[in-house]
């Protein structure tokens, strides 16, 4: 009865959780997830729905339509979220994308490629800089004011114009977070790659308490690693190709159904339809877990602290009472059916 007492335990919760659209890799995150200190989240595709939208567009030589073809030929050998929205505001403004080859993404920064006329990129201030192209157009500095990502089209050195994409929060997210912190969460972390202007609109939205922007994806498990340096358990949420290193860094990783393959590769738990609030209904299930298993293991000890010490004989001399051999097989078995259904309330649990 011992030894099943945790696994009981673990396959009970299990099947609870696929109930509830919450996939555990295995019954490791069941046991850390009740215990993590600071809640981190990556935010483009994980707090936010992940489906951008073109909000302005600004071609400093006026050809709208000439530079959204570029800027969406480019972004067509890209599968970040805001390469899917230009696509789709070409598409809606009947454009055809220019033909661009060579393409390069720039991990967290970008994409370049090549077009008839030479090589082109598209990406945040980081690759502009990177150009050494300025942007201190008046232009686009009344798009840098607002709080929508900006991205840029250029052509070397020069700007050619910018975009601004606009990606909103899901609706599971602000109640998810305020009840993390009223289930005794101290601390939340927005994480991203984004700008800190977008970062903190979103991270006010949702009450955040700390926010790291413009995170490139090498940084993002060394942040992981240094919220956990001061003995704190971390846990981690994210969908891109760039939280992976993260999210297997974390004590507990966190992977969107929605998300890459690799991040759900690499995460302990997996939320299906995109549901946060799956990541409340999994510390409970984790904190119900624990405590199971606590129980369990009491029933267990409880048969053999009363029944070894009578087959051992200690009442012998004052009752004259031994414990039988068919007595005592009797109580191992009651001993595993109480442990096995204990354990199998778990599965009735409401999440
Ligand atoms: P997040 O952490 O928010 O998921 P990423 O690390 O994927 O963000 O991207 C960070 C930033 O890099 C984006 O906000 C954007 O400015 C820029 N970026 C990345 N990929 C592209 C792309 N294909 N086109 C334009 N900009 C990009
Ligand atoms: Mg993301």
């Amino acid at each position: 009865a011992i030894v099943i007492s945790v696994p009981a335990a673990i396959l009970s919760a299990l099947s609870a959780a696929a109930r509830g659209g919450v996939l555990f890799k295995g019954g490791g995150a069941l046991e850390t997830l009740a215990e993590v200190d600071i809640f981190a989240f990556d935010k483009t595709g994980t707090l936010t729905t992940g489906r951008a939208a073109v909000t302005r567009l600004v071609a400093l030589d006026g050809d709208q339509a000439g530079f959204l073809s570029l800027l969406s030929g480019l972004e067509a050998h890209s599968e970040h979220h805001i390469a899917a929205a230009i696509h789709r505001e070409a598409l809606a403004r009947d454009l055809q994308p220019v033909a661009v080859t060579d393409v390069n993404a720039r991990p967290g920064i970008g994409i370049e490629g090549r077009d008839a006329s030479g090589p082109v990129w598209a990406g945040n201030p980081y690759l502009a800089q990177a150009m050494g192209a300025p942007l201190d157009h008046p232009a686009l500095q009344s798009l840098a004011e607002g709080a929508d990502t900006v991205v840029y089209l250029g052509r070397g050195a020069q700007v050619l114009g910018a975009v601004t994409v606009a990606d909103a929060p899901r609706g599971s997210s602000a109640p998810a977070l305020a009840a993390l912190r009223k289930g005794g969460v101290r601390r939340i972390v927005m994480m991203t790659g984004d700008n800190e202007k977008t970062a903190e609109v979103v991270a006010k939205e949702l009450n955040i308490d700390q926010v790291l922007a413009g995170v490139l994806p090498k940084e993002k498990a060394a942040k992981v690693k240094e919220l956990q340096s001061t003995g704190k358990t971390v846990a981690m949420a994210g969908d891109g190709v760039n939280d992976a290193p993260a999210l297997a860094q974390a004590n507990v990783g966190i992977a969107m159904e929605s998300g890459t393959d690799i991040a759900i590769e690499s995460a302990d738990i997996t939320l299906l339809k995109g549901d946060l609030n799956g990541i409340l209904k999994a510390k409970k299930l984790s904190e119900a877990t624990m405590s199971n298993i606590r129980q369990n293991l009491f029933f267990a000890f409880i048969y053999n602290l009363l029944g070894v010490p009578i087959a051992a004989g200690v009442l012998f001399p004052f009752i004259g009472i031994l414990l039988s051999p068919m007595l005592a097989s009797l109580a191992m078995t009651f001993s595993s059916i109480s442990v096995i259904s204990n354990a199998l309330r778990l599965r009735n649990l409401k999440l």
